[in-house]
C-alpha cells in the first residue's frame, strides 16, 4: 500500500478494497477455505467459478494496519477540506466485513495511551488538529483562524435521526440557495480537541440502534454519517477571507441483499429502502464518473436520503473515496464477489 501524494490525480474518485483477516470462527469451520487472492497492490482475484480478476486503485491485505489505510485515504482527505473542498468516504460491505472497524475501530481508550485498532475517524481529527495547528502558527501574520463543527446522524429507513440528540427523530433535509443542502434541527457541536471528537464518536455510536457486530442488529440495515465544517478566517489586504471545507466519513449499511422474502410491512419497506439506497449510491458514483470523463449526465441525487444529504460533497471539486471491505473466507465468496462488482463499477 504506497501513499500518493497526487491521490485523487485528476478522477475524483478512489475505490480501495481491503480484506479483513480470517476470524477464528470461520477459520475453525471444517470446511474453511480461502476466496480471493491478492496478487499486488491493486489487483485481486476472486477464486469462485469463474476465477475473476479485478483492479482498484488501491487493495489493502490483510496485514495492512488502520495507521496504514489512514495515511493512504485519510491525510489527502483532510488536506482536501482544509482547501476549502469537500470530501466523503463510505465504507461499504457485507455486514461483519469491518465497515465499522475500518471507519471508528477501537475509540475508547484513546486519551493516555491510544489503541493502535483506533480507525480512520479517530486520526483523521488527529491530523486535521495537528495540521490546524501547524498552518495558524505558519499564517499568524494574516492571523489564520481554523474552527470545526461536527454532527453525527443516522439514516434508518429514509428517516433521519440525530445521533447526538436522539430524541430528534425524522429530521427534514432542506436546501438554501446560499449554504447549499443541510439537515434541519440537526446539532452541531463545536470542536476543539481531538477528546472532543471522540466522545462525539462514543456517544453517537451508543445510540446506533443494536451492538455493532450483531448479524441481525438494526446498525447494519442504518448508515451512519459524522461530518465535520472545517472553516477558515484570515486577513488579506485588510479584508476578512473565510474558506469552508466539509468532510463526511459514512458506514454504510450492510450490502447482504436484504431479502423481502417473508417480510411484511415494516420489513418490506425496510429491505426495500435498504436495497434502493445502496443502489442509488452505486448509481450516483457511477454517474459521477462518467461526468469525469466529459459524459453529459444526470446524477439521481434525490433518490436516496444519503445521497441528497451529501448532494454538495459528491461530484463538482469534491473527492470520493470508497472502502469497499471483503471477508476472505468462502463462507462470504458470494457477498465478496457482489462488494467487488460494487467497488468495480465506481471506479
Ligand atoms: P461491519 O461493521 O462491517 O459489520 P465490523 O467492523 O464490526 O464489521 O467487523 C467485524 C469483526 O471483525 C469485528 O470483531 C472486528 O473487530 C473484526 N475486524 C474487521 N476488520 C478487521 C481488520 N482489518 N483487522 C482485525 N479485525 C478486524
Ligand atoms: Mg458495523
Amino acid at each position: 500500500l504506497q501513499e500518493d501524494p497526487e491521490f485523487w490525480n485528476d478522477h475524483n474518485v478512489q475505490v480501495l478494497v481491503r480484506t479483513r483477516p480470517v476470524s477464528s470462527s470461520e477459520a475453525s469451520g471444517h470446511c474453511f477455505g480461502r476466496c480471493v487472492r491478492q496478487d499486488g497492490p491493486h489487483t485481486i482475484t476472486w477464486l469462485g467459478q469463474p476465477q475473476t480478476r479485478f483492479s482498484f486503485d488501491h487493495v489493502a491485505g490483510e496485514s495492512i494496519t488502520q495507521e496504514d489505510l489512514f495515511r493512504v485515504a485519510g491525510a489527502p482527505m483532510v488536506e482536501n477540506c482544509m482547501r476549502g473542498f469537500n470530501s466523503c468516504m463510505f465504507a461499504y460491505g457485507q455486514t461483519g466485513s469491518g465497515k465499522t472497524y475500518t471507519m471508528l475501530g477501537d475509540i475508547h481508550d484513546l486519551g493516555y495511551r491510544p489503541s493502535p485498532q483506533r480507525g480512520m475517524a479517530p486520526r483523521v481529527f488527529e491530523y486535521l488538529f495537528s495540521r490546524i495547528q501547524q498552518e495558524e502558527k505558519l499564517r499568524e501574520l494574516e492571523q489564520l483562524k481554523f474552527s470545526c463543527k461536527c454532527s453525527f446522524l443516522e439514516i434508518h429507513n429514509e428517516h433521519i435521526t440525530d445521533l447526538l440528540n436522539p430524541t430528534s427523530t425524522n429530521l427534514q433535509i432542506r436546501e438554501d440557495i446560499k449554504t447549499g443542502v443541510y439537515v434541519e434541527n440537526l446539532k452541531q457541536i463545536e470542536v476543539k480537541t481531538v477528546h472532543d471528537v471522540v466522545q462525539l464518536l462514543i456517544q453517537g455510536a451508543s445510540h446506533r440502534k443494536v451492538a455493532a457486530t450483531n448479524m441481525n442488529s438494526e446498525s447494519s440495515r442504518s448508515h451512519s454519517v459524522f461530518s465535520c465544517t472545517v472553516e477558515s478566517r484570515w486577513q488579506s489586504d485588510s479584508l476578512s477571507k473565510v474558506r469552508v471545507g466539509r468532510l463526511h466519513l459514512v458506514d454504510l449499511a450492510g450490502s447482504e441483499r436484504q431479502s423481502s422474502s417473508g417480510a411484511e410491512g415494516d420489513r418490506l419497506k425496510e429491505a426495500a429502502n435498504i436495497n434502493k439506497s445502496l443502489s442509488t449510491l452505486g448509481l450516483v458514483i457511477m454517474t459521477l464518473v462518467d461526468i469525469a470523463h466529459g459524459k453529459q449526465r444526470h446524477v439521481p441525487y434525490r433518490d436516496s436520503k444519503l445521497t441528497f444529504l451529501l448532494q454538495d460533497s459528491l461530484g463538482g471539486n469534491s473527492k470520493t473515496t470508497i472502502i469497499a471491505t471483503i471477508s476472505p473466507a468462502n463462507g462470504s465468496a458470494l457477498e465478496t464477489m457482489s462488494t467487488l462488482k460494487f467497488a468495480q463499477r465506481a471506479k
